[in-house]
């Protein structure tokens, strides 16, 4: 037997690895899979060169529990070791990679300190964040000179044996004596979810423990005729040894992406909409597959997220800086064995490889996007309400996806007509402009709130866009910045005929005396504070009175509601209407010409309220009051 003491330069690192790593303890089942399925498929291709001639035999990893011994082993069929490589790899090499990691991990601050622990680094040293003891028992694939199985062993301290002993099988199994706090990695449920987390789609296959399933009895029918079945116990499969990603997209079927996205996300009921696949070897790595969801109401919400990968190994499913920011509502997987996961999150922002994955991932998404509207349109219209919502997000945070997008975006009349930008802009051009000539794009955020403005308008042979999405206010702004001489307009921000200046307006049947007398008597019915009062010669049949809020000011109440653009100094801003009164109509010259001051007043009120009530306005005090009043009117 070989004694030797663990070569540490600095400090013992044992107590610093359990106490630093606290945090992220369960990524040490991850780190010895990894090395299992590595020194698996280095045997592989040491036999396919034909330098290895044996049996490959079973390659199967076991992951297994003994709750009375208190172990956790993971075993291989690999390369395994010679007592020589232990020396070398495990007390040299890994040992002085665990003291750098465990170095770089104490400069940093806490938040990367998180980024970066669940990323590789520590490797089989992790084993110690759980043990108290690790033993390994490997035999090399190697034939002649010192081959013989050994058993090394550590309890923690910096003091470890080597030992020769018989072991019939090639390979390396790991023995963890699990520590007393760390008693839930004897669990089943435990290390089957752990399992499950990390090792989905692992290139070699892992079983751990068994499973019930039924299987077809060869040869056997019911009295129906039908197939008869039988629960057998069989090895439980961890793993997709080859999955979706991995694969040819030409090998592929539609269903084949459908059925990979029920293997992601379990517990998703919906299919999503349309996948793109990635396939990236020049200048870096990169394969995976996207998903574009079913957008959901509510875009905070995101419990499936696209999950990272390396090498088939899972990394993490918090994508942020190497995703564009608005792809992170995608769902899907990435792998890529470029992106440096061992680093902090700030430097992975500032990585040039990631920019450029960043970038790539991006224009992907622009082309197929471009070709489904291309190929399809008709397809991409019926997709197009539940995928404006990342499309609208990456036009608003990101300049070049913009001009990618501008060609396919899409948008939608009331009508439910789709247009492009250039077919919408052809559209309205003849007719809506305003008085300096400037294109008016209507929209309502609000049909049936709204719907007394969409009818004026839609009179007048104007068209309506229905922007209700739950972004569309900042597109509105993006749009504007973008579009020349143009400006977007919420139908009920004036009155038409104000906002789209026709040749022929009306001249107006009340004087200018006559409104300058009318002005007080009608301020004196309603609440002066928050309601302007206007005339307009408006048409015969639109209504006395109208209410509108400009687009201006309801826009900066809008932003300083969420509390952006430096406005929260206006955090209370009041709500301001314009009253609008129609001059030409009917009603307001009788009201006007009334002698007898109650009646007079119960008319405007009556004239007001409807106006207030068609908005949505009129609430306590003043609707009881008016619905006694239009009851006495009844009567
Ligand atoms: P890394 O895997 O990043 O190289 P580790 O600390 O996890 O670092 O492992 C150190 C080395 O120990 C490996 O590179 C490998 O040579 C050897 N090793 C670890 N586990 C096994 C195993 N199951 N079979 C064969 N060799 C192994």
């Amino acid at each position: 037997m070989q004694k030797g003491k663990i070569n540490v330069q600095t400090e013992n690192i044992f107590p610093i690895i359990k106490k630093f790593l606290y945090s992220d303890h369960e990524i040490f089942l991850r780190e010895l899979i990894s090395n299992a399925v590595d020194a698996t498929q280095k045997l592989k291709t040491i036999s396919s060169l034909g330098k290895y001639k044996g049996e490959l035999g079973d390659l199967t990893i076991q992951v297994s529990i003994d709750k009375k011994k208190k172990t956790l082993s993971v075993k291989d069929n690999g390369i395994g070791m010679t007592a020589e490589e232990i020396d070398k790899y495990i007390n040299q090499i890994a040992l002085s990679s665990a003291e750098d990691f465990i170095k770089k991990y104490k400069g940093k601050s806490e938040d990367d300190k998180s980024a970066l622990i669940g990323h590789f680094g520590l490797g089989f040293y992790s084993a110690f964040m759980v043990s108290k003891k690790v033993e390994i028992l490997t035999k090399t694939y190697k034939k002649g000179g010192p081959t013989k199985a050994v058993k090394w062993e550590c309890d923690g301290s910096p003091e470890y044996s080597i030992t020769e002993i018989d072991k019939e099988d090639r390979g390396t199994e790991i023995i963890l004596h699990i520590a007393d706090d760390s008693k839930e990695f004897l669990e089943e449920y435990k290390v089957l979810e752990l399992l499950k987390k990390y090792c989905k789609f692992l290139p070699v296959e892992i079983q751990f423990g068994t499973e019930k399933v039924s299987e077809k009895i060869e040869g056997e029918k019911d009295k129906d005729g039908n197939d008869k079945y039988k629960e057998v116990e069989k090895p439980r499969i961890i793993n997709n040894t080859k999955p979706a990603w991995t694969q040819k997209p030409s090998e592929l079927k539609d269903e084949d992406y459908k059925n990979f996205y029920k293997e992601l996300y379990p517990y998703s009921f919906e299919d999503p909409l349309f996948h793109i696949h990635l396939n990236v070897d020049y200048p870096f790595n990169l394969t995976g597959i996207l998903y574009f969801p079913k957008a959901k109401k509510n875009i905070e919400v995101q419990k499936d997220k696209i999950q990272l990968y390396c090498n088939q190994v899972f990394v993490t499913d918090s994508v942020e800086g190497i995703v564009p920011d608005f792809l992170t509502l995608l769902h899907g997987v990435l792998d890529s064995p470029d992106i440096p996961l061992n680093v902090s999150r700030s430097f992975l922002q500032s990585d040039s490889n990631v920019k450029k994955i960043s970038n790539h991932i991006m224009k992907k998404v622009a082309d197929k996007l471009e070709e489904l509207f291309k190929n399809n349109r008709e397809n991409f219209e019926k997709k197009w309400d539940d995928i404006k919502v990342f499309i609208e997000y990456g036009m608003i945070s990101d300049e070049k996806f913009y001009e990618r997008a501008e060609k396919f975006t899409l948008f939608k009349n009331i009508e439910g007509k789709y247009f492009t930008f250039d077919e919408y802009k052809k559209h309205i051009e003849k007719l809506q402009k305003d008085k300096d000539k400037k294109l008016v794009y209507l929209y309502t955020n609000n049909k049936d709130e709204q719907h007394s403005f969409i009818q004026a308008s839609k009179e007048r042979g104007y068209d309506i866009l229905e922007m209700d999405g739950v972004i569309d206010n900042h597109f509105i702004n993006t749009l504007e910045q973008k579009f020349k001489d143009s400006s977007f307009i919420r139908v009920d921000a004036e009155t038409i005929d104000k906002l789209i200046k026709k040749e022929d307006t009306a001249p107006s049947k009340l004087s200018e005396d006559e409104q300058k007398n009318f002005k007080p008597i009608i301020e004196k019915c309603v609440n002066k504070e928050k309601f302007n009062i206007v005339f307009e010669n408006l048409s015969e049949k639109d209504m006395p009175v109208i209410i509108t809020q400009p687009e201006f000011m309801r826009r900066m109440k809008d932003m300083s509601a969420l509390g952006g653009g430096g406005m929260s100094f206006m955090g209370n801003m009041p709500d301001n209407y314009n009253m609008v009164v129609n001059t030409n109509h009917p009603l307001i010259s009788t009201i006007l010409n009334e002698k007898d001051e109650t009646k007079q007043k119960n008319l405007i009120k009556q004239a007001t309220d409807l106006a207030l009530l068609s908005q949505s306005l009129l609430k306590g005090q003043d609707l009881t009051d008016f619905i006694k009043r239009s009851v006495d009117i009844i009567e």
